[in-house]
């Protein structure tokens, strides 16, 4: 398992595999991290519980960057418009319906991450664990702490912020 968190001391981003110990020192402002490994996570290699801050839930999605989808949808559209600029419309449809399904069988094939609710920490290379579920907007604002900051990377911070 791969995690990837911010320390809770220095906010600095961490990278950690380590799964022996209940603590480790952050390499950047040397304080302990506690970390709250319990004995399944460790023989099943399955997140239960945020290991970082201890939030009972966490919630699952798609390890997609969301950049590599806009230009693959954005390449996409500009050939089909290049096609029916020159009055190719089969062939325009069918470089559509390519990119389509490539798209679908590049999401199908992805690897999943484990997201915390509460500090964003995200998980990889883990076993699923069929109790946690994608992400829910419910969830997300009772642990969601008022740290705007710590939600910027959240979908749902959009949402909140025009309340
Ligand atoms: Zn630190
Ligand atoms: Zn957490």
């Amino acid at each position: 398992m791969k995690i990837w968190f911010r320390c809770p001391h220095c906010k600095h981003e961490l990278n950690f595999e380590d799964l022996s110990q209940d603590a480790a020192p952050c390499p950047v402002c040397t304080k302990m991290i506690p970390l709250r490994i319990s004995d399944r996570t460790r023989r099943e290699n399955v997140v239960e519980h945020c290991l970082i801050c201890d939030c009972p839930q966490v919630y699952v999605q798609k390890d997609f960057n969301r950049t590599v989808g806009v230009s693959i949808f954005i390449a996409g559209a500009i050939l089909f418009l290049i096609c029916a600029w020159f009055n190719r419309l089969i062939e325009g449809t069918l470089v559509w319906a390519v990119f389509t399904v490539a798209d679908a069988l590049l999401y199908k094939f992805l690897p999943n991450v484990t997201i915390c609710y509460k500090c964003q920490a995200q998980y990889r290379d883990f076993s699923e664990n069929p109790n946690n579920t994608a992400f829910e907007l419910g969830l997300a604002e009772k642990y969601d702490p008022l740290d705007k900051n710590a939600g910027a990377e959240n979908p749902a911070a959009e949402w909140n912020s025009g309340r």
